[in-house]
């Protein structure tokens, strides 16, 4: 079974004449439902780039309809951006008359005579100095998990942070999407300054327009062009000035959004630096399962092995009774050389000597895979069947020609979410390659007494095709925006 259908998302792209129209969280993504087999979308609309849920924003516009007024509407959020403004400029004077208030229902700062309305709701009294540096402390976090999903860092997490942008030398950090993190830059950190970029409108009550701006990472959206301004000024460097962007986007944002803003604010680095086309650090934090996606927009981007907790959540974390087994899934993707980041020896992690770098204490070295293979915080075990390292408790399929979970396992379902480890499309498994049985019929011969793989490719055994070092005498391969396209020699 084929499925012929994609979804394709097309990031608004302005400057580079991508036009979409506006809703009032800024320029839309453009949804294309792509049929492979005609060759041609089978349908196209416009949607909020933050919001999946449509109680939340239900811009909705089919691509076929679109005009030229409907593509320059915008929506002016100016009367919301003053009164932001005026809550903080309130903050601060009742801050310095003593006798500050928040109320954690309707989330307005309140000064001593002005709670009665208040009354049933719950307060927080007398705010002190040490909340007013860190609001997310005190904050409700906004956990809608389709939009906003707020998971605040543990301290160990930023305690790690830290202690890796100060060994690179990092002078200012962009925190898009990460409150906490900002917090702790701002307070620990003399020589680093940060900036925040973030949804959440709260965050104007306790910074100023230096260091925050209130902004929408699935396209690259400033509400405020005075806040646009100032962020701009921030990514003027000099020349002992390193630059990082920090990212820890909700997990159920698609990738090709957070992508497309990446490279869209290290074009605008550059741009602004006069840099040819230097690349940006960038620390971007998601679950590990996600580490394809990510590849797959943006090739450089390795997977760090360190495991990322939360204060408030039941299973990204390593406390608590939801706490999952094998610890938290989140990690750390970077285009940050690995050998560089020290992953700390009191929280478990260990220096891997042949792959010269840090890796899981759990993580055991393989020989023949030559590397340190776990992904997901278990030991992995060497399959000689399926010529790489595989999760401790998958059995072996002979049909599917991969190890995978013993329970439910249906062979045929399974091999149409496989990649094929020859042409690498997803749909089939090696031996039902279209591609290499056009050039070569006895693709189906397989002894299945076999306690080891033999690789179609150069017939040799203990290896599978995929990581055959002769790959390039059989098949040529060219690889363009994360895309590999494959082609027998
Ligand atoms: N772990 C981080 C917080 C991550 S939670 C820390 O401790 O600092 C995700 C953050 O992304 C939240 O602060 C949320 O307000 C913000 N966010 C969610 N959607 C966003 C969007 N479309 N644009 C910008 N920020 C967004
Ligand atoms: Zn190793
Ligand atoms: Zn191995
Ligand atoms: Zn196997
Ligand atoms: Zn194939």
């Amino acid at each position: 079974m084929k499925n012929a259908n994609k979804l394709q998302i097309v990031y608004p792209d302005e400057e580079h004449g991508v036009r979409h129209p506006h809703c009032p969280h800024g320029p839309t993504l453009l949804f294309q439902t792509f049929n492979q087999l005609a060759d041609k979308p089978t349908s196209a609309y416009y949607a909020c780039a933050a919001h999946r849920d449509k109680s939340l924003c239900n811009f909705q516009f089919p691509a076929e309809q679109i005009t030229p007024q409907k593509l320059t509407k915008r929506y002016d959020l100016e009367s919301h951006i003053n009164s932001y403004k005026k809550q903080r400029r309130k903050l601060l004077a009742g801050y310095n008359d003593g006798g500050l208030h928040y109320c954690l229902h309707c989330n307005v700062p309140l000064l001593r005579d002005n709670h009665t309305e208040h009354a049933a709701h719950e307060m927080i009294w007398n705010l002190t100095h040490e909340l007013l540096c860190d609001p997310t402390r005190f904050l409700r976090p906004l956990d809608d998990d389709k939009s906003q999903a707020q998971y605040f860092f543990d301290n160990k997490a930023l305690k790690f942070f830290g202690n890796c942008f100060q060994d690179l030398g990092v002078t200012k950090v962009v925190c898009m999407g990460a409150p906490r993190l900002h917090a702790f830059f701002r307070n620990n950190f003399s020589d680093m300054q940060s900036f925040l970029l973030d949804f959440d409108h709260r965050m104007f009550f306790f910074y100023d327009d230096n260091n925050f701006a209130w902004y929408n990472m699935c396209n690259n959206h400033f509400f405020d062009k005075l806040q646009r301004l100032k962020f701009e000024k921030f990514l003027k460097c000099k020349p002992k000035d390193k630059l990082l962007i920090f990212t820890d986007p909700p997990f159920g944002c698609r990738t090709e959004p957070i992508a497309g803003t990446l490279r869209q604010l290290t074009h605008t680095f550059n741009l602004l630096n006069n840099l040819p086309h230097q690349p940006l650090a960038i620390f971007w934090i998601f679950p590990y399962f996600s580490e394809h996606y990510i590849q797959k927009e943006m090739p450089h981007m390795r997977m760090c092995e360190y495991k990322v907790n939360y204060t408030n959540h039941g299973a990204y974390t390593n406390v608590g009774e939801k706490c999952r087994k094998l610890g938290s899934p989140v990690r750390v993707f970077t285009n940050v050389r690995l050998e560089l980041l020290h992953l700390p020896v009191e929280e478990e992690y260990k220096y891997c000597a042949l792959c010269q770098r840090y890796t899981a204490l759990e993580n055991r070295h393989c020989a023949k895979c030559g590397n340190c293979p776990s992904k997901n915080g278990s030991t992995y075990r060497h399959c000689e069947l399926c010529g790489c390292c595989v999760k401790p408790n998958y059995v072996h399929c002979i049909n599917c020609r991969r190890c995978t979970q013993a329970e439910e396992h249906e062979c045929e379902m399974y091999q149409a979410n496989q990649h094929c480890w020859i042409c690498l499309q997803k749909g089939h498994t090696e031996l039902m390659c279209a591609m290499w049985r056009k050039h070569h019929k006895d693709v189906g011969f397989v002894n299945r007494g076999d306690q080891i793989i033999m690789c179609l490719l150069c017939k040799r055994k203990g290896h599978n095709e995929r990581n055959c070092r002769r790959r390039n005498k059989y098949l040529e391969e060219l690889t363009f925006m994360g895309v590999t396209e494959v082609k027998i020699k």
